[in-house]
């Protein structure tokens, strides 16, 4: 990527060469910073998570929430997944940093349970080191032990791409995981490169419509046909279905009519902070104005 650049840029004259040395640069030097820092984060405490709420359309509940990672770095602020996640996994911090998104997770849930919410079902996002770690189980057994949760406080998901990697043994995998209690979702589903035959192999309880279909719907046609498909897909194969990234009234109408069962998005909520999310757990509903 960043040789493409180069390439383009010497390509194009001496002022974009400028432009974009300054831009590598300040890429460069950004994923130095994080380097050199992420390997001390989680000692450090220096990770947060933040949540979406995921909501029932028929009813408007909250039915749980997604989380999701944000690293409060020392000197670049508070940072979002996309800038360290792949360092993560390169260097070999991923396993570390996920264990800790899920003990972190169910700390959470079981904070919120004392304070005297109904036990939440949050989703937490798994890398495909992580979901190959041969602790990976054990691990989530334990952390539901330590803070006396059941398996369905658990949504774990993976992408279409880390369970097509060695089927085999992802459905290993994933059988012990559900038979924990514990849900599975295919997140990002349809952009994968893969075959549908994997769906044959276990029962996953959810696919998450990637955003990227949502996104022109309804005004594209070919987005609003895959999104239909995927949906009636869903519920002949009786998973739940989830659209990611709903931002507009016309999007929720859409889903709703198509019969979506669930929603996550800014129209709802965008994801915010531990503190932030409560109050909306509190109320229990959230339903889009539509004027
Ligand atoms: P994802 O699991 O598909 O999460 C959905 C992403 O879409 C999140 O980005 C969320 O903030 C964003 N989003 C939600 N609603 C909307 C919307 O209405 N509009 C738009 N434009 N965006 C929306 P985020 O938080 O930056 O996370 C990006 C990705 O990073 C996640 O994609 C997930 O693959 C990964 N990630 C997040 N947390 C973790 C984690 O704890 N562990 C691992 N391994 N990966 C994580
Ligand atoms: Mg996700
Ligand atoms: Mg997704
Ligand atoms: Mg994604």
């Amino acid at each position: 990527n960043a040789d493409a650049a180069m390439y383009h840029a010497k390509s194009s004259g001496r002022n974009n060469y400028k432009f974009y040395t300054a831009d590598l640069n300040a890429r460069a030097r950004e994923i130095l910073a994080i380097e050199s820092q992420l390997r001390h984060a989680v000692d450090r405490q220096e990770f947060v998570l933040h949540y979406q709420p995921q909501v029932e359309m028929s009813t408007g509940n909250i039915i749980g929430a997604e989380a999701l990672i944000r690293w409060n770095h020392p000197t670049l602020g508070l940072l979002g997944p996309l800038h360290f996640i792949d360092v993560a996994e390169e260097r070999g911090y991923i396993v570390q940093i996920g264990n800790w998104v899920i003990r972190e997770a169910c700390r959470q849930i079981a904070e919120w349970h004392a304070k005297g919410l109904p036990l939440m079902t949050v989703g937490v996002n798994l890398s495909a080191l992580q979901f190959r770690h041969q602790e990976l189980v054990g691990l989530l057994q334990d952390a539901l032990a330590e803070y006396q949760l059941p398996g369905s406080c658990l949504d774990v998901e993976v992408t279409e791409s880390v369970i097509m990697d060695d089927l085999e043994s992802t459905v290993q995998t994933i059988r012990a995981i559900q038979a924990m209690g514990i849900r599975m979702s295919i997140d990002d589903f349809g952009t994968g490169y893969s075959s549908l035959a994997y769906l044959k192999r276990f029962k996953a309880d959810k696919l998450k419509i990637d955003r990227s279909f949502v996104r022109d719907i309804p005004g594209d046609q070919d987005d609003s046909a895959i999104t239909r498909a995927i949906i009636n897909m869903s519920k002949n194969l009786n998973m739940q279905v989830v659209a990611e990234g709903v931002e507009t009234v016309e999007q929720w109408q859409f889903l709703a009519q198509e019969g979506c069962h669930q929603v996550q998005g800014y129209l709802l909520s965008k994801p915010v902070s531990a503190e932030a999310v409560e109050p909306l757990l509190r109320q229990k509903c959230l339903l889009p104005r539509l004027e």
